[in-house]
């Protein structure tokens, strides 16, 4: 075991403080490495404020983790000491599973999520605003040359979870709407653009226009103006819906075609209400988690290929506690990333 530096959080309603926590050894199949940036996720607030259910305390959150390999286990093949490399939601499955060997690692029943999971030592697992981490090297990503480290973070989450969706749906020439102009959403409007598809955003307000244009939307609605979903009706083939908030849904479910699809990748802590008739003539809703490995990999080939890059602000530790206070008034714009040289001295 070795000590590392690590922020974290000791109730539901405590402000982040600095934490030694333990990382193991690296085994044979362990990549360890130094984390250079976290980004921060609506996923990592839910989670320690205790909105989606118990935690257990003190929790180090981050699942958007990009840094430098510093050692590998003897039977590493993919990573040596200076790859730069991602860590996202997951750092284990049961690899033996139908979901495991089909690449969708999400799904298994024994996956180990990056923080707020046992490991299969029995240990808590603690997530990225720390200096170091170790990883089996299935769950570990190679971050390409392109990307720098601090854009590259928030793609392990926010990229990934908006990709695995779009690549399901989205032919080129389809017309695309993505639901809030967050983290996810910001990342999700680029990659949709990417693809080929006629990208709309749905945001509250059209506060955010100019740079969802710039993202590569091609127009943007404001769901808080009166006949916007009146004027959007069957409009839609594919929505992707990235707020953590319950409002709308019956007007987005309205705003597709006939046959076109609402995938909710959002999660309020609260139930949403639809109007079921809604999903009438044959309209379909799904949800969608993050994605599995080799299709994470993919994602970060493709965003580096197509120039998909998250749009940071970098933060120090100090800072956390004011960007999660932004993030959850929407006045994020549009990924803090923290720096994990300002936790300390590293070990
Ligand atoms: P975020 O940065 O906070 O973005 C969410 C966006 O929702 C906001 O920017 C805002 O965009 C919109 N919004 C609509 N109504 C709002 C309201 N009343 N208050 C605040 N924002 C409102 O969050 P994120 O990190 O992108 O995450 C979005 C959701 O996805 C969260 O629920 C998160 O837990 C979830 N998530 C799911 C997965 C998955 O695997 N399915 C993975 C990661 C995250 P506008 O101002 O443009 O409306
Ligand atoms: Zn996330």
């Amino acid at each position: 075991m070795s000590l590392t530096n690590a922020y974290g959080f000791m109730s539901s309603t405590s402000p982040c403080r600095p934490l030694s926590i333990e990382r193991r050894e690296p085994g044979p199949t362990d990549v360890f490495f130094d984390i250079a940036h976290a980004g921060i996720c609506h996923s990592d607030i839910h989670t320690a404020r205790g909105e989606w259910g118990p935690v257990t305390y003190p929790i180090v959150v981050g699942h958007e983790i990009a840094g430098v390999v510093r050692e590998v286990g003897s039977q590493v093949t993919k990573f040596k000491p200076g790859d730069r490399v991602g860590v996202g939601c997951m750092v284990d499955s049961c690899g033996e599973c139908g979901y495991c060997f089909d690449g969708r690692e999400q799904f298994c029943e024994k996956t180990i999520w990056t923080y707020d999971s046992i490991d299969k030592f029995g240990n808590p697992t603690h997530g990225g605003y720390s200096q170091a981490i170790t990883v089996d090297e299935r769950f570990v990503f190679h971050i390409p040359d392109a990307i720098a480290l601090d854009e590259a973070a928030p793609l392990l989450c926010a990229g990934i979870t908006t990709y695995s969706p779009l690549k399901r749906w989205v032919a080129p020439g389809m017309k695309v709407a993505v639901v809030g102009l967050g983290g996810l959403g910001h990342v999700g409007v680029q990659i949709a653009a990417a693809m080929g598809a006629d990208v709309s955003v749905i945001s509250q307000t059209m506060s955010k226009s100019a740079d969802g244009l710039a993202f590569g939307a091609q127009n943007y609605y404001a769901a808080s103006e009166p006949g916007t979903f009146a004027r959007l009706r069957s409009t839609f083939d594919m929505i992707l819906c990235t707020v953590s908030t319950t409002e709308h849904f019956t007007g987005y479910i309205g705003a597709l075609t006939p046959t076109g699809a609402l995938i909710n990748v959002g999660m309020p802590g609260d139930p949403v209400m639809i109007q079921v008739r809604s999903l009438l003539p044959q309209r379909t809703m799904q949800g969608s988690q993050i994605g599995g490995c080799a299709e994470t990999q993919e994602m970060l080939n493709f965003c580096a290929e197509h120039g998909v890059r998250p749009r940071i602000e970098k933060i120090g530790a100090d800072q956390i506690d004011e960007a999660w206070q932004n993030v959850i008034n929407s006045k994020v714009r549009y990924r803090y990333v923290i720096d994990a040289d300002t936790f300390g001295t590293r070990g």
